[in-house]
């Protein structure tokens, strides 16, 4: 009778050979077939003395189970391999499915035997401090095979139950979306300001940790290889370390030798208030919405939760108001949160057409940015202030007092205009500040800059903006997606003269909306417009063709 084959599905953890378990190895050895993805069978390469090593492409997971169970089947001992566990993303799900597909059971069909690896979460947790130390999930970001509304679900049920999550996958070429729609969900329930970690690579040669926090994750590099660790409700940084409190402290004293409880008082239901009461099924205190509970370190200071009543679109509403000192129309913030001290970006000025600060605007601005802080004078006539603060309300607010124009900084759109003359040439300056009210500090794929003059002079170049309007003999001139920098900076394409005022808010309204529901994350409105050729009913034309540039290594 034929041997029967073997099939090993290996995990072999992050990468280095410190960290694959030593049944893996013997697996690895035992094994006639290596089958895997090429990047995985090259880090295990040196281990292995198989006499085949098949490995194929990213997509090919299911040509490489069929292969397995054909070489065990013809009596092979096989290794398909996996990084980090071949249970958590990994092949012996696959494999399993093959096998049923083929009528295999354990009893009859070739011998199966999963290998344990470490997964990303833990090896990344590793690198970060200890952020997993409570409940946690893994959630894949990848909707190749899973619908993106299902994804979307899980990540708002996890970020509604403050658990640690493990985003997989966050982000290839062609997927750039999904981390942006993520943030975006998990904003809704966590703080800005909840620690994030995230680390490329682990324990490979070009590992990468980066800190950061919820709000400014997506500043950094994140990519394939990357895995996201976002922090619940009570992680915190310390010392270069991410860190998710077990609990501990609710119920011992961690900086004292002799605890206030004895060993046999600590699980007396009168110590522990917020565990379930065996006979009623409730606990007698209401943890989850006590804002104090579970804080580990004296000095985190916590906003009071209240009940999770907005949508997204209310919360960026509320955030927006914040700087611009308007009302938005509902502003309980639902989620929990965490004060820790962060900085605050901003950009004032004294007003859309008025470039002259005063002596009480200047000391007001002396005292906000303080010795921590710092002000940077741009070419639009903005300073940008960036102030470490656990306040931020109380610095827009005196900001606002000395009647500074406040707006916030990144991928959101700025209105420039001219100094009309010195308030000269009044007449257009109502609908520039209309513009600003309405469209000022929206959040957008990339910054978009719209340049604002008050006379057919242009003479603060708003033709050079990513849109340029001009008011021109009672009426206004608009042109989009100019190029501003670069070798082959151009101006941007006239695409209206002679707009009545009423439309001049409706239209560029309408032109930014198009722009923030199709382009692509970081794509400025000029390479938007060469890529889709059409904006509204305006064709795109090349305004850079008459310009020959060399390439340059740097750029162009
Ligand atoms: S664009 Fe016209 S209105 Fe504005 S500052 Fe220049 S000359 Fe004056």
């Amino acid at each position: 009778m034929a041997q029967k084959g073997k099939i090993f599905v290996v995990g072999f953890g992050p990468g280095d050979f410190n960290h694959i378990t030593t049944r893996a190895v013997e697996a690895l050895q035992q094994s006639e077939f290596i089958i895997g993805y090429k990047t995985y069978v090259e880090l295990i390469q040196d281990l292995v003395s198989a006499k085949s090593i098949v490995s194929t492409g990213m997509t090919e997971e299911v040509s490489r189970a069929q292969e397995a169970v054909r070489q065990a089947e013809a009596g092979n001992i096989v290794s398909v391999i996996s990084s980090g566990d071949s249970g958590v993303y990994g092949m012996a799900g696959l494999v399993y499915e093959v096998l049923i597909e083929l009528g295999w059971t354990e009893a009859t069909g070739v011998e199966v035997e999963i290998v344990p690896g470490i997964s990303a979460i833990n090896s990344c947790a590793s690198l970060l401090g200890a952020p997993i130390m409570h409940d946690s999930c893994t959630i894949s970001l990848s909707d190749h095979l899973t619908p993106w509304n299902l994804i979307a679900k899980r990540v708002e049920a996890a970020a509604m139950a403050d658990f640690v999550i493990a985003l997989y996958n966050p982000k290839s070429g062609r997927r750039t979306r999904q981390i942006v729609e993520a943030q975006r969900i998990l904003l809704e329930y966590r703080s800005p300001d909840t620690p994030v970690g995230l680390v490329k690579s682990a324990y490979r040669e070009r590992q990468e940790i980066t800190m950061t926090t919820l709000a400014e994750m997506l500043e950094h590099d994140i990519g394939m290889l990357t895995t996201v660790i976002i922090g619940n409700s009570s992680t915190f940084f310390y010392d270069n370390k991410m860190i998710t409190p077990r609990g501990y402290q609710r119920k011992y004293t961690l900086g004292e030798e002799k605890q206030p409880l004895r060993p046999h008082q600590r699980l007396r239901e009168e110590n522990e208030p917020w565990a379930m009461n065996q006979e009623t099924g409730t606990a007698s205190h209401d943890f989850a919405a006590d804002p104090n509970a579970g804080r580990m370190k004296s000095n985190i200071a916590i906003t009071p939760v209240s009940t999770p009543t907005k949508s997204s679109l209310e919360m960026a509403a509320t955030a927006l108001a914040m700087v611009q000192g308007t009302t938005a129309t509902k502003a309980t913030p639902k989620l929990v949160q965490q004060k820790m001290e962060s900085i605050f970006e901003l950009a004032v000025s004294p007003g859309v057409a008025n470039k002259f600060f005063t002596p009480q605007q200047m000391m007001a601005l002396a005292e906000v940015v303080g010795d921590e802080g710092t002000m940077e004078y741009t070419p639009d006539h903005q300073i940008h202030l960036k102030i470490p603060t656990t306040e931020p309300e109380a610095i827009t607010e005196k900001l606002r007092e000395v009647g500074f124009l406040l707006s916030p900084i990144g991928d959101v759109l700025s209105l420039k205009a001219c100094d009309f003359c010195y308030g000269e040439k009044a007449d257009s300056i109502p609908y520039a500040e209309e513009l600003q009210a309405t469209l000022g500090g929206l959040s957008l794929p990339k910054t978009l800059n719209i340049g604002f003059n008050g006379c057919g002079m242009a003479c603060y170049r708003a033709v050079f903006d990513d849109i340029g309007i001009v008011y021109r003999k009672s009426k206004f001139d608009v042109f989009i997606g100019a190029k501003p920098v670069g070798r082959t900076a151009h101006a941007a394409q006239p695409v209206v003269e002679g707009l009545e005022p009423e439309q001049l808010i409706p239209l560029i309204t309408a032109i930014i909306e198009e722009y923030k529901a199709n382009a692509h994350p970081n794509e400025r409105l000029f390479k938007y417009f060469k890529r889709v050729k059409k904006i509204l009913h305006f064709s795109y034309q090349d305004m850079s063709s008459k310009i020959k540039v060399e390439p340059a290594p740097c750029g162009d």
